[in-house]
């Protein structure tokens, strides 16, 4: 923490600018070094933006930048902050971020800036967590979350629940230090029923995270139908490209192939299938294999049927097989004619994969049946898979201390499941996390963030 740390923090490729960050104790004294400017970067005040030079040790124009200075504590680090806007491409920012290094600076490692932000108390962990999924969000509602969660609406939360359960400890805590009247004054109903608020609270946070992957990861969608009715055709439609060879040969998709579509403001990976059928030989055996298993796994099914021709027993044996999911059927080929087969279970579409017939009715089921999984975003939702595990271990954990009241156990054993309880919530905005959790996180963001 003592050195200064500098990194290229976007992207290195054809583009207008880039944004060299240097943060630590020497920032301003190395942009001192570097800049040629009106202005010195140590003599400018909080929030300034000096415009000028970064040279080499020869004195000669790297590039002309902007210098925006952000003086410790109020930047994002804390620390004190130099972000340099230069040129874009590849030349400009590493030889800027070369000369910073040259003057004493060190390259920054993965997260080490939101590390710093964190170690200096600017934000809790799960807020340091939101800026690496904000960063990483691919849809509009993904990034919807994450910006609440870096706000601190998640951090609040559980901070509500943390004050909350810390009250419940203090009571029950009075009662095992002063045990001389012997006369246990706790009233274990009462504290019951406040355990029981609490579970409740942290049940419906911890139950958001359904919702919370799909939001983050998407929502899984699977093609399934009989060999040629028009799976990868459709498929390919909806993608965009053509991503899987179509052809009149049945069961020639031999694999299951996947592409991400966005689907107003919610990703769907959908993944195009071999069709469910009999197999003739091992590669075949294993590509219906591999159908099963994508059924299996997907938040949707796509069941594919030729419109233009009656459902047969192989289109029936893929209804039912599909039949515990939330399935959408979709008549295709309707350019050859319609013979207007219903099933009647679920919604059902028409559509022409081949003329691009009916897309747009697809995709407005695909969106409703994708709005109602995820549902309005009007609270918390937990996105992130280890937040939901220390969720879950401190729910756990007020579920033992309502039994061990209930049951009538030592209030010892119900002091030391509430205490479990705080250390699980604990860990969600860092306020016990040990190094190693920290370098873990923090090693899987991006470098210069
Ligand atoms: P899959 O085996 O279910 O993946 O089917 P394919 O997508 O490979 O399509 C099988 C054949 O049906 C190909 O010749 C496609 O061109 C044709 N096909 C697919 N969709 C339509 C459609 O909407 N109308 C017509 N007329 N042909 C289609």
């Amino acid at each position: 923490m003592s050195d200064t740390i500098a990194a290229i923090s976007t992207a290195v490729g054809p583009g207008a600018m880039s944004v060299v960050r240097l943060s630590g104790a020497d920032a301003l004294g190395i942009s001192d070094r570097v800049f040629r400017g009106r202005e010195h970067p140590s003599e400018s005040s909080h929030k300034s933006v000096l415009l000028g030079e970064i040279t080499g040790t020869d004195h000669h124009a790297i590039d002309q930048v902007l210098l925006l200075i952000m003086r410790s504590p109020n930047s994002y680090t804390g620390e004190d902050m130099v972000e340099i806007s230069c040129h874009g491409g590849i030349a400009a920012p590493r030889l800027v971020l070369r000369r910073l290094v040259e003057e004493g600076a060190r390259l920054a490692e993965p997260g080490e800036f939101t590390k710093r932000a964190f170690l200096n108390g600017k934000m809790d962990l799960a807020q340091a967590e939101a800026v690496s999924e904000l960063v990483q969000a691919l849809s509009e509602k993904a990034l919807r979350v994450a910006v609440r969660q870096l706000k601190g609406d998640l951090s609040l939360r559980i901070g509500r629940a943390e004050a909350a359960l810390l009250k419940q400890l203090a009571l029950v805590e009075a009662n095992i230090d002063f045990p001389e009247d012997e006369v246990e004054t706790v009233d274990r109903p009462g504290l019951g029923g406040e355990l029981g608020g609490i579970r409740r609270g942290l049940g419906s946070l911890l139950s958001s995270h359904g919702k919370g992957r799909f939001i983050k990861n998407g929502i899984d969608a699977v093609i399934v139908g009989k060999p040629n009715v028009g799976k990868s055709s459709l498929f390919n439609s909806l993608v965009g490209e053509d991503r899987v060879i179509v052809s009149e040969m049945p069961g020639t998709t031999r694999d299951v192939v996947d592409a991400t579509v966005a689907v107003d403001g919610l990703l769907v990976n959908l993944h195009d299938t071999a069709g469910v059928l009999e197999a003739r030989d091992s590669v075949e055996a294993a590509a219906v294999e591999r159908t099963r298993a994508s059924l299996d796994e997907s938040d949707i099914v796509l069941v594919v049927m030729d419109a233009s021709s009656p459902p047969d027993s192989a289109d029936a044996e893929i209804i039912e097989q599909s039949a515990d999911k939330c399935r959408m059927i979709v008549f295709n080929k309707i350019d050859l004619g319609d013979v207007d087969g219903h099933f009647g279970e679920g919604p059902e579409v028409r559509v022409s994969a081949l003329k691009g017939q009916g897309l747009e009715g697809l995709l407005g089921e695909l969106r409703s049946i994708s709005e109602d999984m995820v549902g309005d975003l009007a609270d918390e939702i937990v996105t992130n898979e280890r937040h939901a595990i220390c969720l879950g271990e401190a729910l756990e954990a007020v579920e033992r201390a309502e039994v061990a009241l209930l049951e009538q156990l030592p209030l010892e054993l119900v002091a030391s499941d509430l205490r479990a309880a705080l250390l699980g919530l604990g860990r969600i905005t860092g306020s016990n996390a040990s190094e190693n959790l920290l370098d873990e996180i923090f090693s899987r963001f991006c470098i210069g963030k």
